[in-house]
């Protein structure tokens, strides 16, 4: 296979002794939801199989808890719950004898749900609604006993390893440091007394489980967390832990409370696994690393560094599940890169919905939503070369049917083209660049520079027409808009005008966020460019000070420009943002002295600047240039007329709804039409 050649290293086998990963592609810990349904087993086992026919060496579950004190609903701890493993792990198996799966065992101490959270100290961490009961030593023996109860489970489940979670203010992790444990016992005080529990947990699964079960450890090798974990600390743990029975050690870097991106889009590829790396030369075991690595390239390069002996892919596999066989096949140009947003995946695990993934709408839908080889050929012309009309061409080619899709611009992306331009969206060329892969592997017949009309269509001979024309900006009605200062947010992004000095974007949705990103932003991008991620967000991987964090500052370039962001509605800006990169976007932001307003009532525009009532207060900002980020209104004129003539026409994405439309909704809408046609 050509793949083997391009990525000797990712395609090399891991001997473990008893076992062997026939590669160093895993796929990594994911709460999807799935495991709290109703079928969510039978769902799970179609989803990790295909990854498992995807070629992956290894496959890691999301988190199961071994007790109810450990929250979050899944849990392992009887024969009943095994059984229901066994759907999972069977159906894995069948996939591919050859793929290992493990279980991760996650207690989540004072992070747990409901009112049973149990911890080392009663000390409730800044995100959770209530403080955690503390422990005493009976606690802690029985944590302990269902802990190594539940390895034992997954074994009786048929895994072939368990993942215990040691990191992230789970409650392992809570042990570890002062900050959170506070007491005064053997599990507590010194350090050997907080690294008591985590290595404690390891020896007595080891025991149990005999010598034969892949036990993996996974450690904050850098917490990001002011006062974390030194790196003395991190070293003396990892020995522990593989001295009690660990036979990989997994690194992580983060901890729910810290103030530092570590997964999302604007953070570099393959950003942490320096710190892997440091740790391997401490360590006999192999040592898996993660974080931002989506790519095959990437993957094989930190694995020559010698960074790691495994990589651990998470995300990218909700994104494409056959990642590592397009790798082995030569393909690579076909896989659909995950770009980070957190979008479907990770916005949804923490608001409650179920998981899937932006640029794949299957993913953790495998029963639901399946592509079967269309019954009639039909013949479909798709109207718009964004998100939309490109997923609905895709799958609906990729079944059988004859696409021909039109767009007036003459590159395909509509949106993306404006998206991938913002410093920190680099990846959403990744998408671009994979649909232009499918469209010649898919045989769709594209027309750019194609300005379609409503009689074009009709005489076209179509069975089928989907109009994926895509929105216009709104422009707000308000006195002046018309003056020179007033500016659309395509011009600015594509640099088509002048921006001045004084700025105000009117709208503060993602787009607004976007355009104050692009026109305060100074230098190389930082999601490409580790150096200046670290500089701006105040991480010393050099030094590894405690948590990587403690005493950097952040040091952030700035362009010269003064930025208002304004929204009318009362809320906090930058509210409606992504649950889990909103928080990232502001403090961006902050650190900018661009300045968020709220409530605020625009007057008018003139030579002036722009006139705003904020709290019944009015001022002139005295503005250059004012951007309109207000929202926008679908285009679908087109749909319109063809209708009119009595057409089978159909519409999606931002020309079906475009208030409040983003990628994530045109994607799904479009492969769910697409896969009925
Ligand atoms: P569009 O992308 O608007 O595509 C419509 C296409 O139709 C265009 O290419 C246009 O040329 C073509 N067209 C229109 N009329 C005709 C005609 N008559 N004949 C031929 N062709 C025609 N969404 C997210 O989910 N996450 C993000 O992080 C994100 N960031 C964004 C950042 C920016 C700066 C912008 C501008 C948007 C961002 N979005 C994001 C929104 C996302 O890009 C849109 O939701 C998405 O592009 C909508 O897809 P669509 O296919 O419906 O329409
Ligand atoms: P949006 O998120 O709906 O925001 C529109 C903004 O315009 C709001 O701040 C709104 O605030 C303001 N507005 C609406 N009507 C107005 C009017 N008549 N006059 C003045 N202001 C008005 O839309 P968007 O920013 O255009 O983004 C489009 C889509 O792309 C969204 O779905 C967005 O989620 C997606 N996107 C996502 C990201 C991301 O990072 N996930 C980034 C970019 C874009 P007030 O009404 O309070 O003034
Ligand atoms: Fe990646 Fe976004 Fe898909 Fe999540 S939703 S897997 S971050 S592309």
């Amino acid at each position: 296979m050509i793949g083997k050649n391009k990525y000797p290293h990712l395609f090399s086998p891991l001997d473990l002794g008893f076992t062997t990963l026939k590669n160093r592609v895993l796929m990594g810990s994911m709460h999807t939801g799935l495991e709290e349904r109703d079928g969510g087993f039978e769902r799970m086992a179609a989803y990790f199989s295909e990854r498992a026919r995807g070629g992956v060496g290894m496959i890691i579950t999301g988190g199961i808890s071994p007790n109810l004190e450990g929250g979050f609903g899944a849990k392992l701890s009887t024969s009943e719950e095994a059984e229901q493993h066994k759907i999972v792990t069977d159906a894995v198996h069948a996939a591919d004898p050859d793929v290992k799966m493990c279980m991760q065992i996650l207690h989540m101490g004072s992070l747990a749900h409901g009112g049973n959270a149990v911890a080392p100290s009663a000390v409730r961490p800044r995100i959770a609604r209530q403080t955690p009961n503390e422990l005493d030593a009976s606690g802690i023996e029985k944590q302990l006993a269902d802990i190594t109860n539940c390895a034992e489970k997954a074994k009786e489940a048929g895994y072939d390893g368990v993942e215990v979670i040691g990191s992230a203010g789970y409650l392992l992790s809570t042990f570890l440091v002062e900050k959170t444990n506070r007491r005064t016992d053997e599990w507590g005080g010194s350090y050997e007394n907080r690294m008591r529990f985590p290595v404690e947990c390891i020896r007595r699964i080891r025991d149990a489980v005999g010598p034969e079960f892949i036990l993996i450890f996974r450690i904050a090798a850098m917490d990001m967390l002011e006062g974390g974990m030194s790196w003395d600390e991190i070293v003396q743990l990892g020995k522990a832990i593989e001295a009690a029975g660990a036979n990989i050690m997994s690194t992580h870097f983060t901890w729910h409370e810290a103030a530092v991106p570590t997964i999302a889009t604007m953070v570099p590829r393959a950003a942490f696994t320096s710190v892997t790396g440091r740790l391997r030369k401490e360590l006999n075991i192999p040592l898996i690393t993660s974080n931002r690595i989506n790519m095959p390239d990437v993957a094989e390069e930190v694995l020559t560094r010698g960074d790691a002996d495994l990589i651990s892919m998470a995300r990218p596999m909700l994104a494409d599940a056959e990642l590592v066989l397009k790798t082995l096949q030569g393909r690579e140009d076909e896989i659909n890169t995950c770009i980070a947003c957190n979008q479907a995946c990770l916005d949804h695990t923490f608001t409650g919905q179920e998981v899937s993934c932006l640029v794949n709408p299957r993913a953790c839908h495998e029963t639901i939503l399946k592509y079967k080889p269309a019954k009639t050929r039909k013949k479909i012309a798709v109207v718009g070369a964004g998100p939309a009309g490109l997923s609905y061409s895709e799958v609906a080619s990729g079944r059988g049917h004859h696409v021909t899709l039109f767009d007036a611009a003459d590159e395909i992306g509509g949106q993306f083209n404006l998206a991938k331009r913002i410093p920190g969206k680099e990846e959403f060329y990744e998408t671009l660049r994979y649909f232009t892969k499918m469209i010649e592997v898919r045989g769709i017949d594209l027309k750019l520079s194609t300005y379609v009309t409503a009689e074009m269509l009709n005489d076209g001979g179509f069975d089928e027409i989907v109009i994926a024309t895509g929105i216009e900006p709104r422009t707000p009605e308000l006195e002046g808009i018309n003056h020179s200062k007033v500016v659309s947010y395509i011009d600015v992004i594509r640099g088509k005008t002048e921006v001045g000095k004084k700025v105000a974007i009117m709208g503060a949705g993602g787009i607004g966020f976007d355009v104050a990103e692009l026109i305060s932003h100074k230098g190389k991008s930082a999601a490409l460019d580790i150096d200046t991620f670290a500089k701006e967000w105040g991480v010393d991987f050099k030094n590894h000070p405690r948590g990587g964090v403690t005493g950097v500052e952040p040091v952030v370039e700035v362009a010269d420009r003064e930025i208002y962001l304004m929204q009318r509605k009362a809320t906090p800006v930058g509210r409606g943002l992504g649950k889990t990169t909103g928080w990232t976007h502001r403090i961006a932001l902050a650190r900018r002295s661009v300045k968020m307003i709220n409530g605020c009532d625009y007057v008018k525009i003139d030579d002036k600047g722009l006139h705003v009532r904020i709290r019944d207060e009015l001022q002139i900002l005295d503005v250059d240039t004012i951007v309109l980020c207000a929202g926008q209104t679908p285009l679908r004129t087109l749909y319109d007329e063809l209708q009119v003539m009595g057409s089978s026409v159909s519409l999606i994405g931002g020309a079906y709804e475009a208030s409040e439309l983003d990628a994530k909704r045109a994607i799904n809408q479009a492969s769910y039409l697409a896969a009925a046609v």
